[in-house]
């Protein structure tokens, strides 16, 4: 099966001692297609290094929600420069997370119309990270609205019109968690979905059974969040890149489709998605 990892984070210092060994064995495991997602600005600046080191890496730049308070204006220029550099492909990891909550929620929306604006500007998809606190969906209301008011709108008539050969996603739902409502709004405003080991955990697994099939083969992607969220059956707790096999199995289960068929789709999405900008 041909695999892609659209969103990890192997920068992390949790990669410090095996770093080059990790990348190797997702390489091995049939990884063709890694991206290293930054968090601040010295994070995004390690996704390029990286991204440079390995030439079939690429990186995005961007500030998480949970560090979205910390952020001065000179770290959200370093991203705006970065985001220049010819490896990044992406602008993020972005987004709202009202569940920890580690930011007031006026410091994650301006976190999030910036880099919504700034993708736009520099025509590369935005990764958003998208938390509800337990039994709420403010966050992922507060989100469909910001990208109504960045100009991210459903087409005129309500219908989700995808000829082939149109526009690459203008964002990326990173580690979908959400119902299938909320599925269908960011779909109809043309965003891609990418799916982590979290949604095949116990409390999200029914939920995403009925999210699994809506998404087009040309905007679904499959990611690790590596060293987070490491999906069920993997064997340890730091997760890798390899990994990303085991949710795109369960992915491919749960959309009653042949895993390497599922596979050569994910690999043109991942293209499409990432790499048709020039
Ligand atoms: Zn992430």
């Amino acid at each position: 099966m041909r695999l892609v990892d659209s969103h990890c984070h192997l920068q992390a210092d949790r990669f410090d001692d095996d770093r080059d060994e990790v990348i190797a064995r997702a390489r091995a495991a049939g990884v063709e297609r890694l991206l290293v997602a930054g968090w601040d600005e010295p994070s995004s600046r390690a996704a390029i290094e990286l991204a440079t080191r390995h030439d079939w890496l690429d990186a995005a730049v961007g500030i998480h929600p949970h560090d979205a308070a910390k952020a001065d204006p000179a770290a959200w220029q370093g991203i705006v420069r970065l985001a220049r550099d010819r490896r990044v492909v992406a602008i993020g990891e972005t987004g709202l997370d009202y569940d920890r909550m580690f930011s007031p929620v006026p410091a994650q929306l301006d976190n999030l119309r910036r880099p919504l604006e700034l993708g736009l500007e520099v025509a590369r998809p935005v990764i958003l990270h998208c938390r509800s606190a337990a039994g709420s969906t403010a966050a992922h209301d507060a989100l469909v609205e910001e990208l109504d008011r960045a100009g991210i709108r459903p087409p005129p008539d309500g219908r989700e019109s995808e000829a082939p050969g149109s526009a690459a996603p203008p964002a990326v739902m990173h580690s979908f968690s959400g119902s299938a409502a909320f599925a269908r709004d960011v779909l109809a405003h043309g965003l891609a979905i990418s799916v982590s080991g979290l949604a095949f955990r116990a409390g999200e697994e029914a939920t995403f059974g009925e999210v699994a099939p809506l998404v087009p083969e040309d905007r679904l992607l499959v990611e690790t969040d590596a060293p987070y969220l490491s999906p069920p059956g993997a064997p340890r707790r730091r997760n890798e890149s390899e990994w990303v096999r085991l949710t795109a199995e369960r992915l491919a289960a749960a959309r009653a489709q042949d895993p390497d068929a599922l596979g050569g789709e994910l690999v043109n999405a991942y293209d499409r998605t990432f790499r048709s900008a020039s």
